[in-house]
């Protein structure tokens, strides 16, 4: 998706510099050839299963890309009224859609509920009452599923875990057992799914195995069988290039197997998997500013355009856009310009030499970037664009100040 022509950095055939020019940074910019690639990669991948796809509309919920998305026939996992409205705009289609989270209001259920859409994946058993509760006064059996917590370490980032006891996501294993007999008595509730999802940006092949083998045995003493098996999301992606990524040939054998006793389709919610590397944020230098044992290379985008590195310590890569062969003689450090601490990007040893107003670009920003922006400083949100078909798509544009008043 990038490489050098001539020292400087394209990304599609497009120079960067050219970009930024054009839309003036900090930019979002999108490769469609990379999302197409993610999804025919993951489609491959799970063919044997043949899983419904619902793409996780928390990590990135720009309408243009899940129109996109929807159109390779990707489902959508949403969390929110917001999120489902989103989905539906995109032309995503309600029998594609589940509905997950701890906290969904009376409002949110009712407003799901209207739309038909496929699954519900209930938390708690004050929301299976709740759902019940309004199924009653429309006189409807409303399909769900119960999310399972099945005590699993993901091994991922303590902030992105959702699968151990402590976590506040799903039930143990004798809540769901019991749930499960109160929701099979029940006239207006159709107990169709279980549902996980252990975790975020899961790198290690042994949480996955260990789940299903879990899930295997809670079915059989559920004595239930579900239509649906809702294994969530989680999968992991290379931030720092080092061809560390997930065997997905090996979770998908596993699952072949796991088949064989439980007759269910499939459902996946990958976020991070499929949009997260087809995203840079171009960005130019403000200033650099001399410390004592490194250099401060303040950039024009801050934590309020992405928040993974000050919320999780999470790394994305940084590459000069200019390719230049002196380095520079101390480290630097990428910080944005907002009045907080924990507005820093990298710290990097050894960096080309950079001058002020110098081009650079973040790696891998595609999901929970833009999603979890902010206006926070009164900064208005950047531009993002699509490179389709070479082309240039406006995803969305850049807010105006004006706009913040
Ligand atoms: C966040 C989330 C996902 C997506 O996670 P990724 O790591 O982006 O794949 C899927 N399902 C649920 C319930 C989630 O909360």
């Amino acid at each position: 998706m990038m490489k050098y022509i001539n020292k400087e950095l394209t990304i599609e055939n497009f120079r960067i510099k050219n970009l930024a020019k054009k839309f003036t940074t900090p930019i979002y910019c999108y490769s469609f050839n990379k999302l197409k690639e993610n999804i025919q990669n993951f489609k491959n991948n799970f063919k044997s299963i043949n899983p419904l796809i619902c793409f996780s509309v928390k990590s990135n919920s720009n309408t243009k890309l899940l129109r996109e998305i929807s159109k390779f026939g990707l489902g959508a996992d949403v969390v929110s009224a917001g999120e489902l409205m989103k989905a539906l705009l995109a032309g995503i289609k309600p029998n594609k859609i589940v509905f997950s989270g701890v906290g969904k209001t009376s409002k949110e259920l009712n407003f799901a509920i209207n739309k038909k859409i496929l699954l519900i994946n209930t938390e708690s058993k004050s929301e299976i009452l709740e759902i019940e509760r309004i199924a009653k006064i429309k006189k409807k059996k409303i399909n769900i599923g119960i999310r399972l917590n099945p005590n699993i370490d993901a091994k991922t980032l303590s902030q992105i875990s959702t699968g151990k006891k402590e976590n506040k996501f799903g039930v143990d294993e004798k809540k769901f057992l019991e749930l499960v007999k109160y929701v099979k008595k029940s006239k207006n509730l159709d107990l169709k799914c279980l549902s996980v999802h252990i975790g975020s940006q899961i790198l290690n092949d042994d949480p996955y195995g260990k789940m299903l083998d879990i899930l295997d045995k809670v079915i059989k003493k559920s004595k239930h069988v579900f239509e649906y098996i809702d294994l969530g999301g989680g999968i992991g992606i290379d931030y720092n290039n080092n061809n560390q990524n997930l065997n997905l040939n090996k979770y998908s054998r596993n699952i072949e197997k796991f088949l064989k006793n439980n007759k269910s389709k499939i459902i996946f919610e990958p976020g991070r998997y499929i949009v997260g590397n087809i995203a840079v944020l171009i960005s130019q230098i403000t200033y650099i500013k001399e410390g004592h044992k490194k250099d401060f290379v303040i950039l024009d985008a801050g934590m309020n355009d992405l928040i993974r590195p000050a919320l999780y310590n999470s790394i994305h890569r940084i590459i000069p856009v200019k390719a230049k062969s002196k380095l520079s003689n101390k480290d630097y450090e990428f910080v944005g310009p907002i009045c907080e601490s924990t507005d820093k990007f990298l710290t990097v040893k050894k960096f080309q030499k950079l001058d002020e107003k110098d081009l650079i670009i973040i790696c891998d920003v595609g999901a929970y970037g833009i999603s979890l922006s902010s206006n926070y400083n009164m900064r208005p949100k950047p531009f993002e664009i699509l490179i389709k078909k070479s082309k240039i798509k406006i995803l969305s544009k850049r807010q105006k100040l004006l706009d913040l008043m």
